[in-house]
């Protein structure tokens, strides 16, 4: 039993189902439906992708940007760039992509749906009884259910977490994020582009990247220390001019992208300090996975990476028990074992790029001569991207 049909919960029914387990998702959504914003997917999300043979609805559907190119936002002075594209591909084995998040939902939905999952929607669940056993549920309007097993992949605000694990909620980290996506036949010929550029300046930085086979641009901006009252969850509109305040001086091609852009979505970042041992990710016949488990800043482009790799040690952990090899408990406690530090080292990095992307002073000084010192060696990160 899945909680939760984001992209970790869709992720997990895969690869549940392949398996060999019947995987049942339970979501409070009426309907599938992302957010209207991109997604990075780098080599070691792109590969779980392929593993599953879904490669091919992927390349029909994203952008494989040549490059990623880092930008002062002060002044448009470039600082360091990192080849993607066919470097990447021949030194990983696997693409770095960028993706609408509707596009890759619809890829994971309807792969496990091929796979005999049925997601069921509108599918609250209101309390969790685990027991040694079995996991027994009880779901708003739909009655009850009981299974072998239960994964909270129920987000950062994970309603299983706070029954099962009963600690804190994830914590605001005073950051915001607008979000922005429109045609590049909208925009002028000088603010189109097809490679991912990170704009950095002092508390905030912006993300831009192409989406839906390049057609159009995604754009993020990240800002911090904002005073205003803001509400606490997703995807509320955002407002230009709040927007241009928070993000200060910038230099005028990226004032023009700001400008250029129809809307903004605006969410407040949460995040959780980076996970301390396995058993934050299992009890007994439960488990947490993707932002339930894991929750991080967005500065790595890591979180829906992290669940795909989270959802593929699962189901790895699960085909032993298929197998007659380990009971299901000794499974779910693999599957934490196996992916708990991988985590907490992405969350802990997420942390600390946000501090180096949002530098002031002499911090900054120092950040932007390393990059153009040494450029692509910090960019890369062979130890996220490698097999
Ligand atoms: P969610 O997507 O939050 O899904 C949880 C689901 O559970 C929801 O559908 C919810 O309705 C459902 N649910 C909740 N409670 C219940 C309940 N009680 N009963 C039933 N259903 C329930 N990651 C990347 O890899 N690359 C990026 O480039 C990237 N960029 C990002 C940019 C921003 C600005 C942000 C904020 C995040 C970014 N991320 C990125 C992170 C990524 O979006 C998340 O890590 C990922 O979406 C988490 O997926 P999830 O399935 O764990 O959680």
């Amino acid at each position: 039993m899945i909680v939760g049909g984001g992209m970790g919960g869709l992720a997990a029914a895969l690869a549940c189902a392949r398996a060999g387990w019947e995987a049942r998702v339970y979501e409070q959504a009426g309907a599938f439906s992302e957010v209207g914003a991109g997604i990075q997917l780098g080599p070691n999300s792109t590969r779980i992708l392929t593993e599953w043979g879904l490669d091919g609805a992927l390349a029909r559907v994203a952008a494989f940007p040549a490059r990623l190119r880092v930008r002062s936002a002060l002044d448009g002075a470039e600082l360091a760039q990192l080849r993607l594209g066919a470097d990447f591909t021949t030194r990983y084995g696997d693409p770095y992509a960028t993706v609408h998040r509707a596009d890759l939902q619809a890829l994971l939905l309807d792969a496990a749906r091929d796979n005999g999952v049925l997601p069921r929607l509108g599918c609250r669940v209101t309390a969790v009884f685990p027991s040694e056993e079995s996991v027994a549920l009880r779901i708003e309007s739909d009655g009850e259910a009981e299974g072998d097993a239960l994964v909270g992949a129920d987000g950062v605000w994970s309603d299983v977490r706070a029954q099962v694990w009963r600690d804190s909620a994830a914590a605001s980290t005073g950051h915001l994020a607008y979000r922005g996506l429109v045609a590049q036949q909208d925009l002028p010929a000088a603010l189109r582009s097809q490679e991912i550029t990170v704009w950095l300046g002092p508390r905030m930085h912006l993300v831009a990247y192409p989406v839906r086979g390049g057609d159009q641009l995604n754009v993020v901006a990240i800002v911090q220390g904002a005073t205003q009252e803001r509400p606490q969850h997703w995807n509320h509109a955002g407002n230009r001019t709040d927007l241009d305040a928070e993000m200060g001086q910038l230099c005028a091609s990226l004032r023009d992208l700001v400008h250029a852009m129809p809307g903004w979505r605006l969410w407040v970042l949460h995040a959780r300090a980076p996970v301390a041992s396995a058993d934050e990710m299992v009890r007994g016949r439960v488990v947490l996975l993707g932002d339930a488990a894991h929750p991080m800043r967005p500065y790595f482009a890591q979180g829906a990476g992290m669940a795909i790799e989270d959802a593929r040690e699962l189901g790895h952990s699960l085909s032993a028990v298929s197998h007659g090899e380990i009971d299901v408990p000794m499974a779910l406690r693999r599957y934490a074992f196996g992916r708990w530090q991988r985590c907490a080292r992405v969350q802990d990095l997420s942390r600390r790029n946000g501090r180096i992307f949002h530098a002031t002073g002499f911090a900054r000084w120092g950040r932007d001569l390393s990059l153009r010192l040494l450029g692509e060696r910090l960019l890369d990160q062979p130890w996220l991207y490698g097999r």
